[in-house]
């Protein structure tokens, strides 16, 4: 495997990274990660070696973690240079790091046009002078336009809703640019998630937020665990079945082999840029999702209805046509999967790490 070089994974701590970590690890891969823990915590990678020792699969000189920020060039050029000259030359980068939370970005949109787009221009000129150019990197469904509840093909419309939004699309543009500018050589996918959920099935590893998360997985996990908590969701008059809001919920481990797939392909193949979509393809209303958490690990949820939330879309659900095409690659885990190993985690961990 080391002939093809290190895998840098940005952000490699947080919640898709550190279980996408762990499935590059257990393939055999060499990793540096590189996190800021602004928004995640070392220990994640500290269960990642936890699980690969309790299968017996060796890591030595395969995991190397800095921790720094993008924003700072200097530091990405030191990364690639002593990796460089360790024998870890870093010839691929799946691209994780950014911050998340739609109504941060309303808040504070320089800071996000900041962690967001600048830093990833630090990230593409190390990554060009070191002529590394092959990246995956994570991109969001947010960034499209929904046209009535049809399913979400990678031709569907590109419309920014808010900042976050707005840092993805451009961020895209950019490395639609920078392929432009050497087809030769560039070999890019941007891969646009819908909804990650669940954990990893050890219960080591999950996500966990730094204060209280805005999205309807943790919350539900929450009012499971704190029992004097009510969620509240948001609007009962939605155009769809049950009135709520209908989402594409995919298994983080899935969503991991993705990332896997997406760099293999571009490894073996020419040089290209991508847009995928990564989804199950199938919609879960707000309490469809509530019902099945409710049976699947026997709790009951207190929950109420309020007024909708400003800038939501009652209906995002991705054709994963493409991509299950392109990449040879299937969602096999099923809602009821997540549920149970989303609760397995927070059981394991009610705080977190
Ligand atoms: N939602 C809700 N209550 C909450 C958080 C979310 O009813 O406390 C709903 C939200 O309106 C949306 C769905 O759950 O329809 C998924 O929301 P989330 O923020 O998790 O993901 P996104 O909207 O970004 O797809």
């Amino acid at each position: 495997m080391e002939e093809n070089g290190f895998v840098l994974v940005t952000g490699g701590a947080g919640f898709i990274g550190s279980h996408t970590c762990l499935d590059l690890l257990e393939k055999g891969y060499g990793i540096i990660v590189i996190d800021s823990f602004l928004n995640s915590y070392p220990k994640s990678l500290e269960r990642v070696k936890q699980i690969l020792r309790s299968k017996n699969l060796t890591f030595k000189d395969k995991i190397f973690i800095y921790q720094g920020s993008l924003k700072n060039k200097d530091f990405i050029l030191r990364v690639f240079n002593e990796s460089e000259k360790n024998g870890c030359r870093i010839d691929s980068v799946i691209h994780f790091a950014g911050l998340k939370s739609v109504k941060d970005s309303i808040k504070n949109p320089l800071n996000y046009y900041e962690e967001n787009v600048l830093s990833t221009i630090n990230l593409l000129y190390v990554m060009n002078l070191f002529a590394c150019k092959i990246i995956v990197f994570s991109s969001s469904a947010t960034i499209f336009k929904p046209f009535e509840n049809k399913l979400i093909n990678e031709e569907c419309q590109i419309e920014s809703i808010n900042p976050y939004a707005s840092t993805k699309i451009f961020i895209e543009r950019i490395l639609n640019d920078l392929h432009i500018s050497d087809k030769k050589n560039w070999k890019i996918m941007n891969l646009r998630y819908f909804n990650p959920i669940g954990a990893h099935s050890s219960g080591a590893l999950g996500e966990s937020p730094k204060g209280l998360s805005h999205n309807l997985f943790p919350l539900i996990m929450e009012c499971a665990i704190k029992k004097n908590f009510t969620l509240k969701i948001f609007g009962k008059n939605w155009p769809t079945k049950d009135g709520t809001c209908i989402r594409d919920y995919i298994h983080v481990m899935d969503l991991a082999e993705g990332h896997i797939k997406a760099l293999e392909f571009l490894r073996k193949n020419e040089p290209t840029i991508i847009n995928l979509n990564l989804g199950t393809g199938i919609g879960t209303s707000v309490v469809d999702l509530i019902k099945v958490f409710e049976n699947t690990n026997k709790e009951n949820l207190s929950f109420l209805f309020t007024d909708r939330r400003k800038g939501d879309l009652p209906f995002l659900v991705a054709d994963n046509k493409y991509a299950k095409d392109l990449l040879n690659w299937t969602p096999l885990r099923s809602l009821e999967q997540m549920c149970k190993d989303g609760w397995n985690w927070k059981l394991k961990n009610p705080n977190g790490y």
